[in-house]
């Protein structure tokens, strides 16, 4: 179901100074419907439900969730049942005018709509008994399908053949990718997150999975906030899609990609650099902007 092999670091033929080399990790290409990183996350987590058993996959998220659309998919395609709690209980009558949850509800996700504050429950133990109540049985996947057992998936982002490299690039939601690719990362590398949100609780987040200290989170490049997308960016990516032929989505990748490009004209990166960005996916992202989002 998951296609190593259409996976390929790609350069990105862009004049740079200094002699910078860049390169694309294409993670977008695992899989046609299964966002990159959130295929990684789900991996062992769903070989994890079927030899415990489970019948039913249960998780959460926002209307514009990758993760609710990539768990949908998996159910469908792997024949387990995925019932989606969706934060937003206005959302009860006009989920369907929203991409992300038609596509999930036609892979047959079952949603519960709930109100801001009782999302806010989602890891409390009573909440979540009470939803095993009303569903039977499920494997819990957290939100944004971050737990150890994603974060062994995100491990294998990383070859061997990336030694090369001096910096590894990655967007940050959770940060369950940047925590694998932290482990995998080779001494000779330093590992840079660029948040797609505002705030300062995930250096907790990632510390919690990781123990090498090679890493570090760029703050500068959210552009406002999660879900954020000024017609400046839209502009740069659609450039950027002309000239190299590689799409980024707006949520994730395209600020983390500005963000490099941003720092190497600034003259951040040393002389001779070889940078490898990696192209988490999250190309859906694009159909919420058309729709005017
Ligand atoms: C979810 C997502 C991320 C964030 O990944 P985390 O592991 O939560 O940090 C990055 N890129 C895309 C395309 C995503 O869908």
């Amino acid at each position: 179901m998951f296609k190593e092999e259409n996976v390929f670091n790609q350069r990105l033929t862009l004049n740079l100074p200094l002699g910078i080399e860049l390169y694309v990790k294409r993670e977008d290409l695992l899989h046609r419907e299964i966002s990159g990183n959130k295929f990684r996350k789900l991996k062992y987590n769903i070989s994890e439900a079927q030899q415990l058993g489970y019948k039913q996959l249960l998780t959460f998220g926002g209307a514009y969730s990758n993760h609710i659309a990539a768990v949908a998919a998996a159910g469908r395609i792997l024949g387990i049942e995925t019932i989606g709690v969706i934060r937003g209980d206005e959302l009860v009558n006009c989920y369907r005018e929203n991409p992300t949850l038609l596509k999930a509800e036609q892979d047959g996700m079952r949603f519960k709509f709930v109100s801001r504050s009782v999302y806010r429950e989602r890891t409390n133990a009573e909440f979540i008994a009470s939803l095993a109540t009303e569903f039977g049985s499920f494997y819990l996947v957290p939100e944004g399908g971050t737990n150890a057992l994603a974060i062994k998936g995100t491990e294998e982002i990383l070859k061997n053949d990336d030694q090369v490299f001096d910096y590894v690039c990655c967007a940050i939601g959770t940060g369950g990718t940047i925590a694998g690719l932290i482990n995998s990362s080779f001494d000779n590398q330093v590992v840079l997150g660029f948040p797609a949100l505002k705030g300062d609780f995930l250096s907790t987040e990632i510390k919690k999975y990781t123990v090498k200290e090679n890493w570090q989170l760029v703050h500068d490049y959210h552009f406002g906030g999660y879900g954020k997308v000024p017609a400046e960016l839209v502009d740069f990516l659609q450039d950027l899609h002309m000239t190299t032929g590689v799409l980024f989505d707006p949520i994730y990748n395209g600020k983390m990609v500005y963000g490099v490009l941003d720092m190497i004209q600034q003259g951040v990166f040393k002389e001779g650099s070889r940078i490898l960005l990696i192209h988490t996916g999250g190309l859906q992202g694009w159909n919420d902007i058309i729709k005017g989002k």
